[in-house]
């Protein structure tokens, strides 16, 4: 890959969320994906958690969970990165807004960063009001607070587990 490389490693949190073709395999998969990126080492991965699909769209349940990383790369060569293991793993490049997916990865927070661009806001603008997100980031990093937005404990305080399942380790 690539693109500028910062010269310290910085955690950073990915979302992982599938729903089609197997679900656990494709979030296995990713986490795989996701160590071989450049630069980039998955130091822990959350447990699994079952949610219902967001949106107007009939489709299965999703499988969700979280990665804690380690990247020099900065945060648009990190989601570039991510773009291209979507498309690696058979997501295409059209498809409905709410509909089902094959994977879907989002950057939640890279280091400190705070940014509202084209293509990349951080931290990820869904964090706040997604349970499958604050759940699985919770039992990786409950201390660490989201630039902007607070302590993840008290994010995750702030949602109803509701229509969450929590399934184990991956
Ligand atoms: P989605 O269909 O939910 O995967 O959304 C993908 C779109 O969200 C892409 O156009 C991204 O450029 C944009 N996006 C903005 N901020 C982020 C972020 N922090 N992580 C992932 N995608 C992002």
């Amino acid at each position: 890959m690539s693109g500028r490389i910062a010269a310290i490693w910085q955690p950073a949190y990915i979302g992982l969320g599938s729903n089609l073709e197997e679900p656990r395999a494709q979030i296995l998969r990713a986490c795989h994906g996701l160590d071989a990126l450049a630069s980039t080492r998955v130091v822990r991965v959350s447990p699994l958690y079952r949610s219902k699909p967001l949106g107007p769209v009939p489709q299965p349940d999703f499988i969700n969970a979280v990665a804690g990383v380690l990247t020099q790369l900065d945060p648009r060569t990190l989601l570039d990165g991510l773009q291209a293991l979507e498309s690696a793993l058979g997501r295409p490049a059209v498809r409905e807004r709410w509909g089902p997916r094959i994977i879907d990865l989002d950057l939640l927070v890279h280091g400190r960063e705070r940014r509202e661009e084209p293509g990349l806001t951080l931290p990820h603008r869904g964090i706040v009001e997604r349970n499958f997100v604050l759940y699985p980031l919770a039992d990786l990093a409950p201390d660490l607070d989201v630039p902007g937005l607070g302590r993840v404990a008290e994010l995750r305080g702030r949602v109803t587990s509701e229509g969450l399942e929590r399934l184990g380790e991956p």
